[in-house]
């Protein structure tokens, strides 16, 4: 089954209500690629951006390395990664050169396991047929007390078994009262992840990290910069709760360095971040020789198949962004989310909400 044709479409989707992560969201932006083949089959996969911003860009450096595997043969899937890196690595080590890459292997992948009539997951390893899912779209740093409880409380209620909070944009002290009001919210068995976006340096997070354990966090994510390695492992080894970090790293070769120093307790591989499928596998197979679990991030059509095909997958996060674009999307229920049984990722792009998305 060989490549024919790829075609590339960048989408804006605007977000309900704006709220504060690493940034202000506003919008997102989806970039689907879709492949086709000469046996009348294809399968999309996708990268993006946020705001609006880059978009141009991202879509020139996915359509430069799309282009590179027509005429492919899709079974070749080590051969394909090689042929997509040769352009990607111009493009750049990590950032839009690997982003592209990413959404390439994903439609690859995806359309291998529809070629096969088999759940992506299936295809991958096949380790179990539903994952554990935390919800990450909420709590988010600009939400006053009040909210954080409501809106932690209602999380409870829909049956999630876990919540993520994220901290550092307030004082130490105020960071403190927003953890103990939301774990007063959601009772003592409900756990609590606490995602610091980057911002702290390593003494703050030792110092903070001891207070936060006092009321039961599950996992402290990202404290400081990821590429501090020496920092990560200084905060881990202080540390009972687990440190998680790897959202933003790209390549085995970087996950490998950080799982030699001891820089993460748990390995958050991002599909979009690793290089695609291929990619992150190959981190979770490197991840087990550690004997570290592994939770995904972002891309929940795509991350529920991964997890779900791992011995070592521990947890998917839940982040709806751009639900809009699927005609059915992944929907979590009772804390867990099924793995779709259909060929493929099972999640359909719906044709009429991205022509409204378009650019
Ligand atoms: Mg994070």
């Amino acid at each position: 089954m060989k490549i024919t044709r790829v075609e590339t479409t960048a989408l804006s989707v605007p977000v309900e209500r704006s709220f504060v992560g690493s940034v202000k969201f506003n919008a997102f932006n989806p970039i689907v690629v879709d492949v086709f083949t000469d046996e009348g089959l294809s399968a999309h996969g996708l990268t993006m951006v946020f705001n609006g911003m880059n978009v141009k860009p991202l879509k020139a450096c996915l359509d430069a390395v799309a282009e590179t595997i027509i005429g492919a043969d899709v079974f070749r899937w080590a051969e394909n990664w090689e042929t997509l890196w040769k352009t990607a690595r111009r493009i750049g080590h990590n950032g839009f050169g690997v982003q592209s890459m990413a959404a390439v292997d994903m439609a690859l992948w995806n359309l291998r396991a529809k070629a096969l009539e088999m759940p992506l997951s299936r295809l991958l390893g096949g380790f179990r047929d539903e994952v554990p899912v935390y919800a990450s779209n909420y709590l988010w740093r600009d939400r006053t007390i009040d909210e954080l409880q409501k809106e932690a409380a209602g999380l409870v209620a829909e049956g999630f078994p876990a919540v993520k909070m994220r901290m550092g944009w307030k004082s130490h002290k105020e960071d403190i009262a927003r953890l103990a009001a939301i774990r007063e919210a959601v009772g003592p068995d409900i756990d609590i992840m606490v995602d610091v976006l980057w911002v702290w340096t390593t003494y703050e997070s030792i110092v903070m990290g001891r207070e936060m354990e006092k009321y039961g966090v599950y996992w402290l994510e990202d404290p400081i910069p990821s590429h501090d390695l020496a920092g990560l492992s200084e905060i881990a080894r202080s540390l009972d709760m687990p440190v998680v970090s790897g959202e933003d790293i790209s390549l085995k070769r970087n996950f490998r360095e950080m799982f030699e120093r001891k820089a993460t307790d748990i390995a958050m591989i991002d599909v979009q971040a690793v290089g695609g499928v291929t990619e992150w596998m190959r981190v979770a197979a490197m991840a087990d020789a550690f004997n570290l679990p592994v939770v995904s991030h972002l891309f929940d059509e795509f991350s529920i198949h991964l997890v779900a095909a791992i011995p070592n997958g521990l947890w998917t996060e839940h982040m709806p962004w751009w639900d809009a674009i699927y005609q059915e999307p992944p929907q979590p229920e009772k804390g867990v989310m099924k793995v779709p049984q259909k060929p493929g990722i099972g999640y359909e792009l719906d044709r009429d909400a991205m022509a409204r998305f378009k650019m």
